[in-house]
């Protein structure tokens, strides 16, 4: 196929985040990332198929393509008919996974860069299949995913998407190779589900935390987490903290506190 040339064609849509990646090489490096035992892979917003070129025969049978954009889906079905109803129309955020099998699965994709966190939202709640997920987002966006404690990038992305997933920053991508250039830097991250099967917490309320400490992250965790606190554990001298200096671990240890307080100490 002759991506750049049917490219002028199409017009990119500012509301999806449509970037289409124009550098064949970087296509392929990034499709060769994932790994061959998934059962299902899933690609999320094919565009006009740069990725999707690169998997369409070599894994036919357990490749799905979800679409949000007519026209791009149009153009897919014209340039990739052997998809059949393996392309589908739609919202990945609203895409029941489990639909597409009931095995191990991997998502990949150049992301919509205005709806990046929603899709790691979206695989943290299908975290029980999907084991892996490669793709191509905002350079800061990959720094704060793979971000570890200590560093000014960590935060509440970086937390509840480490306590469930391995992540490494793979790569970095010039503006340049993309129709039209984005204003930022890409990267591609990948993730791979650890073995974590139990928060040994209560997961809601770790989730809580995690989002009220970092959405006052300037502050100690005493004051942003003084809603939470019962007497008996204020004076603890972990809520002299900020929230960048606690690992998964320690919010982990620290949901348990302030969730059975009596229990941990
Ligand atoms: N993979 C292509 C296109 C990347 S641009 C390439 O690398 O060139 C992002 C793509 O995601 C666009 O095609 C856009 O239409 C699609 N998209 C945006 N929001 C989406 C959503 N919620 N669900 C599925 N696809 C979406």
């Amino acid at each position: 196929m002759n991506a750049e040339c049917e490219m002028r064609n199409v017009k990119p849509k500012k509301a999806l985040g449509q970037h289409f990646l124009t550098d064949q090489n970087i296509a392929r490096k990034i499709v060769e990332q994932l790994s061959p035992e998934v059962e299902t892979v899933i690609e999320v917003g094919a565009g006009m198929g740069v990725l999707t070129q690169y998997m369409v025969d070599d894994i036919r049978d357990k490749f799905y393509v979800i679409e949000i954009d007519h026209e791009s889906i149009d153009y897919l079905k014209a340039h990739f008919p052997t998809l059949g109803d393996h392309l589908v129309e739609g919202d990945f955020l609203k895409a029941d996974l489990s639909r597409f099998g009931q095995g191990n699965m991997a998502i990949i994709g150049n992301f919509p860069y205005n709806i990046s966190s929603q899709i790691f939202f979206q695989v943290l709640k299908y975290k029980e299949q999907v084991v892996e997920v490669v793709g191509m987002v905002q350079k800061e966006m990959a720094e704060r995913m793979a971000a570890k404690e200590g560093s000014k990038t960590y935060g509440i992305l970086s937390v509840l998407m480490q306590a469930w997933y391995d992540i490494d920053y793979l790569f970095t991508v010039h503006e340049n190779v993309f129709n039209p250039p984005p204003k930022v830097k890409s990267a591609v991250i990948k993730m791979r589900r650890n073995a974590v099967t139990d928060l040994g917490c209560d997961e809601k309320l770790f989730v809580t935390i995690v989002k009220q400490a970092f959405n006052q992250r300037r502050k100690t965790l005493r004051n942003s987490l003084r809603t939470l606190l019962s007497p008996d554990i204020i004076a603890d001298e972990v809520f002299n903290k900020r929230p960048e200096q606690l690992s998964v671990k320690e919010f982990i240890d620290l949901t348990n506190l302030i969730g059975n307080p009596s229990s941990t100490r």
